[in-house]
């Protein structure tokens, strides 16, 4: 007997309300394992200054998403804060399918829409884990968004209604993330990754040749 170590990897789908620390965490996650990919977003936003095309986000125009939404080229995408962003299946399951974890640092609404989807896909239900990020109180998160110093007021307002909304969503996530300190909560992730690569529901079917 010998053992088929050929397993699916996974994506790692992670969000969570704006200033919960979900890009920093995946971020020193990614550093600290050396062996997670990043799945790169498309999105009709103009590029911030310092952004790359190709490794922050695909930066396209409309007609682009457009034209790619018709190909049926994405897992999901959503309209945030009226721009178009999506999850390209190529980014993820070119990826799962060698065996490599992904993450997806995507918006509650794709993520939902990752699930639903998982419903009827046994691909995506195999390979997908859904991990929120929270802050550890509301007065935590209002002291992380203004600390930023990037938002106006009203932006800040804005996005605390958000979060106070999106916060409901935590029971549809696998597993959750309180970030009470950057560095725990970094090591607490690297563990899950750990843990989750032995799911028995990624092993190849002939596991046992
Ligand atoms: P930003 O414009 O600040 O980079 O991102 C705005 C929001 O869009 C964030 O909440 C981010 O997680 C989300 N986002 C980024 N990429 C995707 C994607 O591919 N799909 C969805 N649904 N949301 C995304």
């Amino acid at each position: 007997m010998s053992v088929n170590d050929k397993q699916l990897g996974m994506a790692l789908i992670v969000s969570g309300p704006s200033g919960a620390g979900k890009t920093s965490i995946c971020q020193k996650v990614r550093h600290e394992m050396g062996d997670v990919a990043f799945s790169v977003s498309c999105t009709t936003r103009p590029p911030r200054s310092g952004e790359i095309d190709g490794k922050d986000y695909f930066f396209l125009s409309r007609e682009q998403f457009e034209k790619k939404i018709s190909q049926n080229q994405f897992i999901e995408f959503a309209e945030v804060f009226g721009n178009y962003y999506g999850t390209l299946k190529s980014e993820v399951l070119d990826r799962t399918r060698c065996g490599r974890d992904v993450f997806l640092d995507i918006d509650i609404q794709g993520a939902m829409q990752i699930r639903e989807a998982s419903v009827n896909d046994p691909e995506l239900a195999k390979c997908t884990e859904f991990v929120f990020i929270v802050p550890p109180s509301r007065q935590e998160l209002e002291r992380r968004l203004r600390g930023r110093q990037s938002d106006s007021e009203e932006q800040i307002c804005k996005r605390l209604e958000k979060s106070s909304y999106e916060i409901k969503f935590w029971k549809k996530y696998d597993y959750i993330l309180i970030n009470n300190e950057l560095e725990d909560s970094v090591c607490r992730l690297c563990n899950l990754i750990q843990s989750l690569r032995s799911a028995s529901k990624r092993m190849p079917e002939d596991l046992f040749k």
